[in-house]
């Protein structure tokens, strides 16, 4: 635990906040999870490279989390540093060009202000992104996307710490793939995501985002949840859970659920390990009748079992 003391007083020598013990099941959108032995809050862009440089010298472990919208958090907790980007959320234009508009967003802004925000500036194109619970961070990290768009085709350019330096990869540099980035390897942090915008009228980008957002009514359910569960293959992943008959399959708290099959929910007694049991019950029920390996889309972090 020494190791712990000493990240601790870099922290506070550095002027960072820290939480020791956070329950990772309040900083999740699924809701379950333990507590975290620091739980570090950086609130500025300084503050997050220096906390992700403190860890690594002191040979911490740590895990860079977002809206945790995408993460399932284990019930032992985390043992090491959990790096929250949520304050560090600035979102400013950049700079113009002709009709395009270039947006400066923070790793930790959420892509429901983000939205908000391209509605206000008149800024079309990431409507798409509306209605998704993460962060501007974690949709670059995910390459987050619904309706055959996502995050990678409006994103310009990105500045990520790399454990040594800050460095901006263009667009083509992010090896931006379903639901995965470069910054998927190797740990990169994202600090901040420039998109390419264009400027449209308010009215025309507020009917696409409403649009968007009866869609995804109509086909996600509510609850607590971490979204699709398992990347899609050739078979979606929701038609393959529900051809083996596992709509409502249940452990603990925790369900698969009617509306869409590729989304458990937390019907809030869940612990992880009700989720992390039912996940593994889906891949073998999954594989045994169609012969289809499940892949999870989402990331785990902390102690399991
Ligand atoms: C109700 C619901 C609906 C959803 N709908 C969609 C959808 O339509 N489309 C879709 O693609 N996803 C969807 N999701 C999943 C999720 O919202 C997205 O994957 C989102 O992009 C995750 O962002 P986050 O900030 O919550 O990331 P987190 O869950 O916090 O983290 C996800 C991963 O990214 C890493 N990470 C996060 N931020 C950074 C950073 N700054 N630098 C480095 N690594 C980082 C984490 O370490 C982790 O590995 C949904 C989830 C829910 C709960």
């Amino acid at each position: 635990m020494a190791d712990l003391a000493d990240l601790e007083r870099e922290l506070e020598k550095n002027g960072i906040n820290f939480l020791r013990g956070e329950r990772l099941s309040s900083r999740t959108t699924m809701g379950t999870g333990g507590g975290a032995d620091v739980f570090a809050l950086p609130s500025s862009v300084v503050e997050l490279i220096k906390t992700a440089e403190i860890t690594q010298n002191q040979g911490v472990k740590s895990f860079v989390l977002g809206g945790g919208s995408n993460v399932l958090a284990g019930d032992g907790g985390y043992r090491g540093c959990v790096i929250s980007t949520r304050g560090v959320n600035e979102i400013y234009i950049e700079r113009e060009s002709g009709n395009e508009v270039f947006v400066r967003a923070f790793a930790g802004a959420a892509l429901g202000t983000f939205t908000a925000y391209c509605i206000r500036a008149g800024l079309g194109g990431a409507e798409f992104l509306s209605g998704i619970p993460g962060t501007v961070g974690g949709a670059a990290v995910m390459n987050a996307g619904c309706f055959g768009r996502r995050a990678g085709d409006i994103i310009s350019s990105v500045f990520a710490w790399n454990g040594g330096r800050l460095n901006a990869y263009r667009a083509e540099e992010c090896s931006f793939g379903y639901r995965s980035s470069a910054f998927q390897r190797g740990a990169p942090l994202v600090i901040s995501v420039l998109f390419r915008l264009k400027r449209e009228p308010a009215e025309d980008i507020i009917k696409r985002t409403a649009t968007f957002r009866a869609l995804r009514e109509s086909k996600q359910p509510a609850g607590r949840s971490m979204g699709s569960v398992f990347r899609n293959g050739e078979t979606p992943a929701g038609k393959a859970i529900e051809a083996c008959g596992l709509k409502g399959a249940r452990v603990g708290g925790a369900y698969v659920s009617e509306k869409h099959a590729n989304f458990i929910i937390n019907d809030g007694s869940a612990s992880s390990a009700d989720v992390y049991d039912l996940i593994k019950t889906i891949k073998a029920v999954v594989r045994e009748r169609t012969g289809i390996t499940l892949t999870e889309e989402i990331k785990y972090a902390g102690e399991f079992g």
